[in-house]
């Protein structure tokens, strides 16, 4: 597993914690500036910071190589592509605290934030990590 150190030197984006004035939005990647960077939360949850850290990555990765998602400027499939690149990380490593935050966390707040969000989350629904992440969650309670 990376820590958050190593995340953000990955990052091809300067990384900056802020104090964010929105309820359930935790980050956001301006990767289409002059001068893209990321901004996290002050006030999301440590292990939360991960996996917001991971899912804006995703953004940067998808825009960096013009990925469909930025081709079509499609914000339901940016997010839906941020979203699975961010799951099958967390599996990969088997980062099982992180997953079951991740994983909750889209659950509740996905279908209700808003049209797009909620097109990405039933794109998730349908994608097979879904059932894998469900299925490693199950076999991983403590
Ligand atoms: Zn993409
Ligand atoms: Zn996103």
């Amino acid at each position: 597993m990376l820590t958050i150190k190593r995340l953000k030197e990955l990052s091809p984006y300067k990384v900056y914690y802020r104090d964010l004035p929105w309820a359930g939005c935790f980050a956001y990647c301006k990767e289409t500036l002059l001068q893209p960077f990321i901004q996290i939360d002050n006030a999301s949850p440590r292990e939360l910071r991960y996996v917001t850290l991971l899912h804006e990555l995703a953004h940067a990765r998808h825009y960096k190589r013009n990925c469909r998602c930025y081709r079509e400027d499609n914000r339901a499939l940016k997010e839906f592509h941020a979203e699975r690149f961010t799951f099958r990380y967390l599996l990969r490593y088997k980062y099982t605290k992180a997953l079951k935050l991740a994983y909750e966390q889209t659950l509740e707040t996905w279908p209700t934030y808003d049209e797009d969000y909620n097109k990405a989350f039933r794109m998730l629904e349908k994608d097979k990590i879904w059932k894998k992440v469900q299925n490693y969650l199950t076999n991983h309670k403590r």
